[in-house]
């Protein structure tokens, strides 16, 4: 059976790879090549919709950088000089979008990020590729010499960040992403990676046990971006993403959608802060 790729099947194992698999992504518009550097499902957080299966603590392995390279070669040959489209994606999404890192953890946990930026740019340059290079973050590694090494590669050949801001608060960032980590701390995590390579916030906000975010909550999250728009730092805005697909985690019992209205509402508020919001209920 021939196997057809939709916005509904992310199975990062369907081409075989170790570390590319490709997905038609509604984010993108298209196929989007992923990389994933977490093939060990291993994260420093642990956020409660989080998508990966089996997520455990911890980091990223040593990545074979030589693999990746051959990897990547052979799926871009394949999408753009094979007949991977035609086999694989629905005619309406048979447009390469961009290439992603963004797997089964964070990425910039693995020990020579840098390394792979420049693997990943080479094999973009071997086929003249001029698509973005996305990078998915939670930003944790920020001040790791060779993340702000990679980011700044990054920057020289249009790539991108989105870096992950859920909460604002020490207990809503304990209770949403699974960490324990200050206001003050992701603020400069933020303004690091995003001086390094231009970004957007990326925000998933839904409804925990039948709750949508209190007050505090969201007012906490709006001083956030006011700050951060005070102090200029350089964002390009915020995807604002309600709760599309199921979390893989246990505290997925607890969460569900938001209503439209209240996405629309918060959105009308980023704007107000001066941040273009993009929208995906
Ligand atoms: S940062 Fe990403 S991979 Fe890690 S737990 Fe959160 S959603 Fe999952």
């Amino acid at each position: 059976m021939t196997l057809q790729l939709n916005t509904a099947n992310h199975d990062r194992d369907v081409v075989g790879m170790t570390y590319v698999y490709p997905v038609v992504s509604r984010r993108a518009g298209g196929v989007s090549v992923g990389i994933n550097l977490n093939p060990n499902h291993a994260c420093d957080w642990h956020c409660a919709y989080c998508q990966v299966p089996g997520l455990v603590r911890g980091s990223a392995p040593a990545i074979d950088l030589q693999l990746l390279h051959e990897e990547l070669q052979s799926m871009l040959e394949r999408i753009l000089h094979g007949d991977f489209m035609q086999q694989h994606v629905p005619e309406s999404c048979r447009t390469l979008c961009d290439i992603a890192i963004s797997g089964n953890g964070e990425p910039t946990g693995c020990r020579d990020f840098a390394a792979v930026v420049r693997t990943i740019v080479t094999v973009m340059r071997s086929f003249r590729l001029a698509i973005p290079l996305r990078l998915i973050t939670n930003g944790s590694y920020a001040d790791k010499q060779t993340v702000q090494q990679g980011l700044a590669l990054m920057a020289t050949c249009g790539g991108e960040l989105w870096i992950k801001v859920d909460s604002a608060t020490v207990d809503g960032i304990r209770r949403i992403n699974g960490v324990s980590l200050s206001p003050e701390r992701l603020f400069h995590q933020v303004k690091s990676m995003s001086e390094g390579c231009p970004a957007w916030i990326q925000t998933c906000m839904f409804a925990w046990d039948g709750l949508p975010p209190s007050t505090p909550e969201v007012d906490a999250y709006l001083a956030l971006l006011t700050r951060l728009k005070a102090d200029s730092v350089p964002l390009q805005g915020v995807l604002l993403y309600g709760l599309a697909r199921p979390s893989m985690q246990p505290e997925a019992i607890h969460l569900a959608a938001l209503e439209p209205l209240w996405m629309e509402q918060l959105a009308a508020r980023i704007q107000a802060v001066g941040y273009p919001v993009r929208l995906s209920l």
